[in-house]
């Protein structure tokens, strides 16, 4: 949602520029009429001033949107509770596992960003690469792990936490 806010922004300062705009042009045209040279700095003065306008309404709107997005009333109690359970450590395999947690439309916990961690390697736990753990003489090292499978797993394990919260 957030990156949204200063597209919406920017859109929203477009349009308004743009009538603000067709206004000064309907003026202007009465002026050319009359005279030319005059006409040229009118011209020039609106584009200066639409990119002015433009430039201001996008930080109002910009200013105005970005308090709804710090209400963060976007998820329900039980949601938030759910989000909090993304991790898990698996000290007999050296395993971590870390992800994110979010919501079909239909309300259908699920992981998101799953990332997979090697704790055999000091108090930094190292990052797999191509789904193993990158210290080449490393157990985790030897095997890489089935992606799609821990996905599932972890997927499973949200709809059943999802099911005790209350
Ligand atoms: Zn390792």
């Amino acid at each position: 949602m957030k990156k949204y806010i200063g597209i919406i922004a920017i859109t929203l300062s477009g349009v308004g520029a743009y009538f603000l705009e067709m206004n000064w042009r309907q003026e202007i045209d009465l002026e050319l009429l009359q005279d030319s040279q005059l006409g040229i700095v009118l011209t020039r003065q609106v584009s200066v001033l639409s990119i002015i306008v433009f430039a201001l309404l996008s930080v109002i709107i910009y200013l105005l949107l970005r308090p709804l997005l710090q209400m963060e009333t976007f998820y329900s109690r039980k949601q938030k509770k759910l989000r909090k359970i993304d991790h898990s450590n698996d000290p007999k395999s050296g395993l971590l596992y870390r992800w994110k947690v979010d919501f079909e439309w239909t309300g259908k916990p699920l992981v998101t960003d799953l990332e997979i961690f090697c704790t055999k390697h000091g108090n930094t736990p190292q990052k797999f690469v191509e789904n193993r753990c990158p210290v080449p003489d490393c157990i985790n090292h030897h095997q890489a792990v089935n992606r799609k499978f821990i996905h599932n797993h972890w997927d499973s394990y949200l709809v059943r936490q999802w099911e005790q919260i209350h």
